[in-house]
């Protein structure tokens, strides 16, 4: 038998290799017209983001590996350019040498994948718009960032590689905007959900513009500026272009194959296409989607992997083996929080007139005492009537993965909501709860359909007939006031049989919590005590407030300058190109407060108007300077680190003694000098800076030598130290968990028992409390002199960190009006 496959990497390579497995006779030729094959595309953006180091790791098999482990004729650059199924034979050109030649078969696989859409926006082909695919492209991205080290990028499209290279370029140091037509990102979400993604966007710093696209590219001075429909104009150094894929049928059009629908070669359940001798898989193929029984495109890994195995056991054995078709079942990381989605969605139904119902639960990763569970939201979408599941969406931090395969395995067996009630999972505190999220989906879902109790969604209460309907929060009175639906009734669940009267009967009664739980609890309350008419909120009022906050993110980089570092500074353009003398300082080589003191002496000798333009290896100059500007009424124009030399300018400002002046005059803040490294001295000093960021107050944390120990991460990278900075480093406390007690600290026992008790009287742990300091917007500042003389590195500190020297703490001392040394 002679096997032609057109296409080398995910579908077009595993059906080779299992191929010759099965017949070690067959004669198989794979063409492909790149220059790899079997790469692995779903790392590219992290290649690019650096997280994936090694260029090579990308290739999963060699050309080589492939002719002599697999007996395989690879063809690299040798693209298909035609098929005659009516001689079978095909077309092939040679790209290196430009000559073609016929190659006949007596079976054809086609794999040739999906290619990026580039619609004709003008401009769209100027050589800073990248589109991503292949190893290739992957190269020219790489080496744009790398040399070009672009500022700005746009990105069009939010799907998921859209997003996945928006995280990649912001790793690079890039500032990111992304620009979506729908009013959501990730379409295979449902809105409420891709508004817990919009909500983590913009604590990345991430700028996006929501229902609106790109009319234009033009080339600009430096780069592209990127015209809206809405008449926003964006500069930038680059743009990726991830508007979506279509499948390359053409090949197959052209060869008389049935295309479907949706533009994908069709193939029936043995992956043959309209001609018998051709089949065809991965993201090219149409495939009834097996839920919905529509014709359903597939842009993923797994299913064309899946598909090769089962094309290469038809070519040997006959069309015997089936193909069930995919749930489109996958997962992003974005930043911080995992997404994920199988099935159908909730809005897919709705198109389809598919009758249905859904469910949003908040659960925690694992069990909420053990340290560092992490919330997430899952919605599962399922038929009223017999529970059978449609689809589930998922957000979180972690163990998103697990959940989202749990449900996929039980859809794909046809599975319902009883079915997620009873999945059984492997549970200990760190990895589940008694109660898997999974397992809370499928309650919460099997409440509905046993009619315990009713639900409605975000939407419906915001289009709530105000006559006919009261709305009840059931929340404790210390979470209202951080905020509540509108012209809501407030009966905490705990008051509630006592104060029915309050409320109507013969009204639409809408019961929320914060989650659902609580909710579902005061419904059954009210229901059991003759109210008729009870609905509980699904996914309580925190899926109605990220779904109701403004999701888009516009504007936030305008206005602002954008240094050459990863810093946006709120300066006045114009004020860079100022008339004033440009006066060069080297400060290389010092360490702090040496390159801030030569700042300071040189400034005393200027005009208002002139500029320095200051060279410092110091790292903790990078925030010094930003300081010492602030504190003394100078203006930081702008600051680049070029490999580790900083290069600052600062501008004398008019005002500068008054702008000192009124910075002293305007202080309410918490400086703290963290000197020790005791774990009871940690304790009061994340107490006192919890407690005044909850006073409004601005708070900042000086650690210096002892103190460095309490901001360690506790498992910190392995870093390059010289001799003593490795003794040190083995002498020392490895992080917060390893801190002793000042007093009575009995080898240990004293800090366990202190952990303990403040477990028992519900006091978070010292790790939380240093988070939440962070979170709450807390400066916690390295003392750089300190690191060097103790050997710490920078990445052995908790993200979050900065490093900084003496300036910067003197200005956050000077504009505090409690300073303390612990
Ligand atoms: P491809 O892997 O695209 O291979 C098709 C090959 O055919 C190409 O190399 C092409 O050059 C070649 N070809 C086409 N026409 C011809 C011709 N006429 N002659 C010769 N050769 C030809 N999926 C996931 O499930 N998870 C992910 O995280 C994920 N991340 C991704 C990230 C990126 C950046 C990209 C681009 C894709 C990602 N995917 C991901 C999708 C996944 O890579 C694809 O679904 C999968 O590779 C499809 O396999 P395929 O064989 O159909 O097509």
């Amino acid at each position: 038998m002679k096997v032609l496959i057109i296409g080398g990497v995910a579908g077009g390579a595993t059906t080779a290799a299992r191929l010759r497995r099965r017949d070690e006779n067959a004669t198989i030729i794979l063409f492909e017209r790149g220059e790899h094959i079997s790469y692995a595309n779903c790392g590219l953006p992290y290649y690019i983001g650096e997280i994936i180091s090694e260029r090579d790791n990308l290739f999963v098999a060699t050309p080589e590996l492939f002719r002599k482990r697999f007996k395989i004729d690879v063809r690299l650059k040798n693209k298909v350019v035609a098929v005659d199924a009516a001689n079978k034979e095909v077309h092939v050109k040679n790209l290196d040498t430009g000559t073609e030649y016929t190659e006949s078969y007596d079976k054809l696989v086609m794999s040739p994948g999906a290619e990026p859409v580039k619609p004709p926006i003008p401009g769209v082909n100027l050589p800073e718009i990248f589109t991503l695919r292949n190893v290739r492209d992957t190269d020219r991205i790489k080496t744009f960032v790398d040399e070009k080290d672009p500022k700005r990028a746009v990105i069009v499209g939010a799907g998921f590689i859209g997003l996945e290279m928006a995280e990649n370029l912001h790793r690079r140091d890039v500032f990111v905007t992304i620009v979506e037509m729908a009013e959501q990102v990730m379409t295979p979400l449902d809105y409420e959900m891709a508004a817990g993604v919009h909500q983590h966007l913009k604590t990345k710093h991430v700028e996006f513009y929501l229902s609106d696209a790109v009319k234009a590219f033009t080339s600009a001075d430096e780069g592209v500026r990127v015209t809206l429909n809405s008449g926003k104009e964006l500069d930038a150094d680059m743009v990726i272009l991830s508007i979506g894929v279509r499948p390359e049928s053409k090949l197959a059009r052209d060869a008389g194959l049935d295309i479907g629908e949706t533009g994908g070669i069709k193939v029936d359940s043995h992956l043959r296409t309209s001609n018998p001798d051709i089949f065809a898989v991965g993201d090219a193929i149409e495939f009834v989607n097996p839920i919905i029984d529509r014709p359903m495109l597939a842009y993923l890994a797994g299913p064309a992997n899946k598909q090769g195995r089962i094309c290469a056991n038809n070519l040997v054995d006959g069309p015997k083996h089936e193909y069930t078709g995919t749930l489109g079942t996958a997962i992003a990381k974005v930043f911080d929080i995992t997404v994920a989605a199988t099935g159908v969605s909730e809005k897919t139904l709705k198109k389809e007139k598919i009758p249905h119902k859904v469910s949003i639960t908040h659960a925690f990763s694992h069990a909420g005492y053990y340290p560092d569970a992490k919330p997430m939201t899952l919605k599962i979408q399922f038929d009223p009537e017999n529970g059978k599941l449609y689809g589930a969406q998922i957000v979180g931090y972690i163990g998103v993965d697990k959940r989202i395969d749990l449900i996929a395995a039980t859809i794909k067996r046809g599975g319902t909501v009883h079915d997620l009630t009873e999945i059984e999972h492997a549970y200990a505190p760190p990895f589940s709860s008694a109660k898997d999220p999974v397992n809370i989906a499928g309650f919460a879902a099997e409440n509905v359909i046993q009619g315990m109790v009713d639900i409605v969604h975000w939407q419906q209460v915001s289009e709530r007939d105000p006559e006919k309907d009261v709305v009840l929060d059931v929340r404790t009175q210390a979470e209202i006031e951080l905020g509540m639906i509108d012209d809501a009734v407030h009966i905490p669940l705990d008051e509630l049989r006592q104060r029915l009267d309050e409320l109507p009967r013969d009204e639409r009664i809408i019961v929320y919590c914060a989650a659902g739980l609580r909710g579902y609890l005061a419904a059954r309350i009210l229901m059991q005590h003759g109210f008729k008419q009870v609905v509980n909120l699904t996914g309580g009022y925190k899926t109605f407030e990220h779904a109701t906050m403004k999701q888009s993110n516009e504007d936030i980089f305008e206005k602002m300058h954008l240094g050459q570092d990863d810093i946006v500074y709120s300066v006045d353009p114009a004020r860079l190109q100022s008339a004033g003398q440009l006066v060069k300082v080297d400060a290389s080589g010092l360490q702090c407060p040496g390159p801030i003191k030569r700042l300071g002496d040189r400034m005393k000798e200027l005009k208002p108007g002139d500029t320095i333009e200051i060279k410092a290896t110091d790292p903790g100059f990078r925030n010094d300077v930003k300081s010492w500007a602030g504190m003394t009424g100078n203006h930081l124009l702008e600051l680049s680190d070029k490999k580790g030399t900083l290069i600052a300018r600062v501008q004398k400002g008019s005002t500068s003694e008054q702008g000192f002046q009124a910075v002293r005059a305007n202080k309410n803040g918490l400086s703290l000098v963290v000197f020790s490294d005791d774990f009871d001295k940690a304790l009061a000093a994340f107490v006192l800076a919890n407690g005044a960021l909850s006073a409004g107050k601005a708070v900042n944390l000086f650690f210096t030598f002892w103190g460095l120990n309490i901001i360690k991460k506790q498992k910190g990278p392995r870093v390059r130290k010289d001799l003593m900075g490795r003794m040190f480093g083995a002498m020392m406390p490895k992080g917060s968990k390893d801190l002793s007690l000042s007093k009575m600290n009995m080898a240990g026992m004293g800090n366990r028992m202190m952990r303990d008790r403040m477990k028992a009287q519900n006091v978070d742990s010292l790790e939380d409390m240093i988070q939440s300091a962070i979170e709450g917007g807390a400066n916690l500042i390295a003392c750089q002199m300190s690191m060097d003389v103790m050997g710490v590195k920078a990445e052995e500190l908790v993200d979050g960190v900065e490093i900084g020297g003496v300036a910067s703490f003197m200005d956050h001392a000077s504009r505090s009006d409690v300073n303390m040394f612990i």
